[in-house]
């Protein structure tokens, strides 16, 4: 069998006026992330760790910008492009793993509905998709609330 591992790294803008969703759960908050997609920061990390398990480069280059296909884009569905290309592969997801670093609003409440709208998109079990949330004590860009960052990893096998 073999492994392969992934890692992936996004932060976005808060900005009034955009929807906050991370994981493909909306939350309630004043401030959203300001993308071209939907900013899904959680599952735009989670897409690069996937694609640099396979060295297949990077969200950018997969669902460039500028694309007006993109505009406002569920990330979700990017998502399940991506695990589509995995597994034409011939690879499988062990496990993903990733954490939010937040200064608000508290994800904790919602990371179980995360984690099932991520497994479901990925065609894995939840305990197959872990989703960590911090703040950054109030230092740099996510602890003055200026951005939501997102630091993830995959693991992938090949039976
Ligand atoms: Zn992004």
């Amino acid at each position: 069998m073999q492994l392969r591992i992934g890692n992936g790294y996004d932060i976005h803008r808060l900005v009034p006026g955009r929807p906050l969703i991370l994981g493909g759960v909306r939350l309630e908050h004043p401030l959203g992330l300001d993308g071209h997609s939907d900013a899904d920061v959680l599952v735009h990390a989670l897409i690069d760790a996937l694609l640099g398990a396979l060295s297949l480069g990077d969200i950018g280059g997969h669902f460039p910008p500028e694309d007006p296909r993109w505009k406002d884009a569920d990330s979700l569905e990017l998502l399940a492009q991506v695990i589509a290309l995995v597994r034409e592969r011939g690879w499988e997801v062990v496990n993903v793993d990733a954490v939010v670093v937040a200064e608000r609003p508290r994800l904790k409440p919602r990371i179980e509905a995360m984690r099932a709208s991520i497994a479901a998109r990925l065609g894995v079990e939840p305990d197959q998709v872990g989703v960590k949330a911090t703040t950054n004590e109030g230092l740099g860009p996510t602890g003055r609330e200026e951005g939501i960052a997102c630091h993830a990893v995959a693991l992938l096998q090949k039976p």
